[in-house]
């Protein structure tokens, strides 16, 4: 992987994020906002997953208790989201640090199209120094505002990025032996190793939805898992702590850590394996090929020579040099397209097609060399 910055995925849930005062607890954004300050300043990017649109909405509508009713809390999800990012847009600013509104669904990651169409416009939004701020598109999709809060969003939202940690913020410190509400014996466990068939994942998340938000402890885990099989450093930690983030960053031990097998390029590997066969072959000349191999570069039109394949954007391809399979990614271009445009230099891509399009046919950050 050529990625050179570390990259974070921060995930603050409803317990966290709602307030009594408006429905968005300002404080708890500000000490938020300070931390993710301070990880930009070490070079780090980071995304944030945020919930709290539900609960601001059902603030903005005078609802004092959630609504049964999915429609009513699709609206409310619509009429808070506004005010949500409005908070961390203020409080961003004071640090001159830009922010971006992402929505998305389960479908646009499971989708190869829309995954790569939003992978493309979170990278987009990293490299040029913004924090996007994500939530569940809560007003077309049901997953999370029915099930999640989040959780399995963020989970998945670590893979479409490339994350190199992830922090779940919840309000506790950390996941526990038994539910500790219920139970004054339950343990924090400070280290989670979920491939180790002894622990007790049941007992874990046995009644414990409501304990840490809406998800509960099930889907922390589950967004654990999804983490982990990314190679991400995964963590449930209390967001109510000023310095959590920051202690993190110094290697201290905080809330739980949940342990994984493989490095990020492995599972980058894996999860490329696990596509199955390329749709497509590209042949590359030797100086794309070196640029791909050895600097770390996007392949563009202008080093490609010809191609086979029927397959469309989004879809796997391999690129081929003298008969050597070099690398493997994902097309920004169907194989129409790319038929027009190969060997052209990247700002002719427009013109030659007509409307506005990627500048290179496979962005390194979608490439793993063979
Ligand atoms: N995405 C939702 C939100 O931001 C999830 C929280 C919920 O269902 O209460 O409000």
């Amino acid at each position: 992987m050529s990625k050179q910055q570390e990259r974070w995925v921060i995930k603050a849930g409803s317990s966290l994020v709602a307030g009594k005062d408006d429905g968005i607890n300002k404080s708890f954004i500000k000490d938020l906002v300070l931390q993710v300050q301070q990880l930009l300043n070490e070079g780090i990017q980071v995304v944030i997953v945020s919930s709290g649109a539900v609960a601001k909405g059902m603030h903005e509508l005078d609802l004092t208790e959630r609504p049964d009713s999915l429609n009513l809390l699709q609206a409310a999800a619509a009429i808070g989201q506004l005010g949500l990012i409005e908070g961390y847009k203020t409080e961003f600013s004071n640090f001159e640090i830009k922010t971006a509104q992402v929505l998305i669904s389960h479908d646009d990651i499971a989708n190869r199209t829309r995954y790569l169409n939003a992978r493309n416009s979170l990278l987009t939004l990293l490299e040029l120094g913004v924090v996007p701020i994500i939530n569940e598109n809560d007003s077309v999709s049901i997953e999370e505002i029915s099930f999640g809060d989040n959780d399995t969003l963020a989970g998945a939202i670590v893979g479409l990025v490339d994350a190199d940690r992830f922090v779940m913020l919840t309000d506790e410190e950390g996941v526990f032996s038994q539910d500790p509400k219920k139970y004054k014996n339950a343990k924090l466990l400070k280290q989670i190793n979920l491939d180790d068939q002894s622990i007790e994942i049941d007992q874990i998340t046995e009644g414990s939805a409501g304990v840490l938000g809406r998800g509960g402890m099930k889907t922390k885990i589950k967004a654990a898992r999804l983490s982990l099989d990314a190679g991400a450093q995964t963590w449930v930690a209390n967001g109510n702590d000023p310095q959590v983030l920051t202690n993190v960053l110094k290697g201290q031990e905080v809330g739980t850590f949940f342990e994984g097998s493989r490095d990020k390029l492995q599972s980058r590997k894996t999860w490329i394996a696990s596509l199955g066969s390329p749709k497509g072959q590209l042949i590359i000349d030797d100086g794309a090929a070196k640029a791909i191999s050895e600097e770390g570069s996007s392949l563009l039109p202008v080093g490609i020579t010809a191609l086979t394949g029927e397959f469309k954007k989004g879809d796997l391809v391999a690129c081929h040099s003298q008969s050597n399979e070099v690398a493997r990614g994902f097309s920004n271009f169907n194989a129409s397209e790319l038929d027009q445009i190969i060997g052209l230099k990247s700002e002719e891509i427009n013109t030659k097609l007509g409307y506005a399009s990627a500048e290179e046919v496979i962005h390194r950050d979608n490439l793993v060399l063979s």
